[in-house]
């Protein structure tokens, strides 16, 4: 009896892990606020609801990483207003981005789940010096949403945790750097809204329908 059963949990996890797991996609770092002090903290320190909301905006960053290596030549094109010390030129900036190109950005990137900083509905930021994405806690929280063209609608849940991961995959990457005049400068105040939608579309492409 031992014998036959043996061979068939391996066969079951072999098959478990080229369906499934192919990336497993987690968060590296944690913040979070303790009594009145914000601080970092392990995964093995993290609260049941903190752990919760990690492991399912985990499930959403894994499904988009999968699914842009599903299509590693998948490609979509960024146009942003030009913007050259801090000012608007009246031109655009273009580049176009793959998404294997994306998805290998994500794997290597660092992200921190930031339960504790005030950031208002800022869903995440990504600091490329540090290749950093940090998340913040409205999007952890399930609150966030995105929007894929202006006066379009607002898209909630997984479907706007897998366009924020790939958004923020965009950003800190080669491509962006050189198709950018002033690329530091992009995804700040007041400028931040400019380059939303294109991100967030250019995400919609890249993980397909
Ligand atoms: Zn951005």
């Amino acid at each position: 009896m031992i014998l036959r059963i043996r061979p068939i949990r391996r066969a079951a996890h072999a098959l478990r892990i080229r369906t499934e797991d192919r990336t497993n996609c987690q968060f590296d770092k944690f913040h979070v606020t303790r009594g009145r002090k914000s601080q970092d903290v392990s995964r093995g320190e993290l609260t049941k609801s903190e752990l919760a909301k990690v492991k399912r905006f985990e499930k959403s960053y894994t499904a988009a990483v999968n699914k842009l290596m599903s299509d590693p030549s998948a490609e979509a094109g960024i146009s942003v207003p030009q913007i050259l010390g801090g000012q608007s030129t009246g031109r655009t900036d273009s580049f176009t981005v793959s998404g294997g190109y994306v998805g290998s950005a994500l794997i290597s990137r660092t992200f921190t789940a930031d339960f504790a900083s005030k950031q208002g509905q800022a869903l995440a930021n990504t600091d490329s010096s540090s290749n950093t994405t940090t998340v913040y806690s409205t999007s952890l929280s399930g609150g966030g949403h995105v929007q894929l063209q202006h006066n379009g609608p607002l898209f909630g849940g997984d479907y706007s945790r897998q366009i924020t991961v790939v958004h923020e995959g965009i950003h800190g990457t080669g491509n962006e750097a050189r198709g950018l005049t002033d690329t530091l400068l992009l995804g700040y105040h007041p400028l931040d809204m400019d380059h939303q939608i294109p991100y967030n579309s250019a995400a919609a492409t890249l993980l397909g329908p």
